[in-house]
């Protein structure tokens, strides 16, 4: 019977130390250290370097105290500063932010202090945690609360260095060099450690930044080519619209260019061809003339849509007689078009030349009253 009653008592043993371990690994993992990845805040990993070297800063401490075999009194602190940076994340987990600047408050105005007077005052190594600490806070705090605790913190500290200076007695001198050698070596592992991934991380995240701004930029200069050639073009014919055609009369007024002409084309009946084939179709006519006006046009030269059914031709570095020459080969080749239903359309030109100190009006007045004059005439011809 007892030894059926002791192997029952052994399973629950150790089926609770089970249950136990896995509740303790729950808790851990709520840890703020534990919860870190790429996408974590700046402010989320500061923390969690703060609470690593928080909690083993003290560790160490409390190893060689425990081995120079100073007295608990003197290891209390340290222990204490170990659990309160271990504990407190665990128990507010969603107010890590908060809780290590209390941590930070706590540790460089409380913890420092009485490291201080314990390990040799200002000869000892603990105005290194001191530089460590204020460095600390010049990358978790910002603005005016930066300002009055980095202040405020380099007075406190000057007051220690005083205090000690004049009263010898405040403070427990190392044993012998060794402690010294050993606290100093800590002491500047540590600064190395932090200072280091404090640097590191924060040129990452510049350069991450740096790199995301680059990539938006460049996406931008592309979004906006493509708007810029948006708001320049005709959705119906994709040559260039009015707009930019107007831009173009007025930059070349400006730039003073005394020698360009326009050609103001207009469709001739154009309303029978929608009133017999409907508008889808004369859509279709007004693409095809489009693409055969564009053939007959150089390099340099501006085809627009100016209206409805009206385009315009901005022709410069050119001579009268080639300029004439260009609007009547359009004439022709529209001429010679051969649309569905053996539909055949002709277009009348107005050409006009810029004389210098005329407005843009006057060039395009002279080009449309020509065009009329086409019109009078017959259509389906250039008239000068
Ligand atoms: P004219 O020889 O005197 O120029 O006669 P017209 O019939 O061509 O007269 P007008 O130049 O005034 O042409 C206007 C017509 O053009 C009216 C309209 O049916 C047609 N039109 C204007 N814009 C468009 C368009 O975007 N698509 C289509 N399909 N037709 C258009
Ligand atoms: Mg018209
Ligand atoms: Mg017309």
């Amino acid at each position: 019977h007892s030894n059926v009653y002791f192997c029952f008592f052994l399973q629950e043993k150790s089926l609770r130390i089970d249950t136990m371990k896995t509740t303790f690994i729950k808790i851990f993992k709520r840890h703020p250290v534990f919860q870190l990845d790429e996408n974590s805040t700046f402010e989320h990993k500061l923390s969690a370097i703060f609470l690593t070297t928080g909690f083993l800063m003290p560790i160490f401490g409390f190893i060689t105290n425990a081995i120079f075999q100073y007295s608990f009194m003197l290891n209390f602190p340290n222990l204490l500063a170990a659990c309160m940076i271990l504990f407190l994340p665990i128990i507010f987990t969603n107010k890590i932010v908060t809780i290590t600047k209390v941590e930070l408050y706590i540790v460089g105005f409380i913890y420092f202090p009485f490291l201080y007077f314990t390990n040799n005052a200002y000869l000892g190594a603990v105005p290194i945690y001191f530089i460590m600490i204020i460095v600390y806070f010049s990358f978790y705090l910002k603005g005016k609360e930066l300002l009055f605790t980095v202040v405020s913190l380099s007075l406190y500290y000057s007051g220690l260095f005083i205090f000690a200076y004049n009263v010898p007695n405040s403070y427990i001198p190392y044993s012998d060099k060794l402690t010294g050698l050993i606290d100093y070596i800590i002491a500047l592992t540590f600064m190395t450690i932090v200072v280091g991934i404090l640097g590191a991380m924060t040129y990452k995240g510049y350069r991450n930044e740096r790199a995301v701004t680059l990539s938006l930029l460049d996406k931008l200069k592309i979004k906006n080519k493509e708007l810029e050639t948006l708001t320049n073009t005709d959705h119906l014919t994709n040559i260039f619209n009015r707009r930019y055609f107007m831009e173009k009369i007025d930059m070349l007024i400006k730039e003073q260019t005394n020698d360009f002409y326009v050609l103001m084309i207009d469709i001739d009946d154009f309303k029978d061809v929608n009133d017999k084939y409907g508008h889808l179709f004369g859509d279709e006519v007004l693409r095809l003339i489009a693409e055969s006006l564009s053939d007959c046009i150089r390099q340099y030269d501006t085809l627009a849509r100016y209206g409805g059914e009206e385009f315009s031709v901005l022709i410069t570095n050119s001579t009268k007689e080639s300029c004439l020459h260009i609007a009547e080969r359009m004439r022709k080749n529209v001429n010679d078009l051969k649309f569905r239903y053996d539909l055949t359309v002709t277009i009348s030109i107005g050409v006009s030349q810029y004389t210098p100190n005329a407005s843009s009006k006057d060039v395009l007045d002279n080009a449309d009253k020509n065009l009329y004059t086409a019109k009078d005439q017959g259509k389906n011809q250039v008239v000068c």
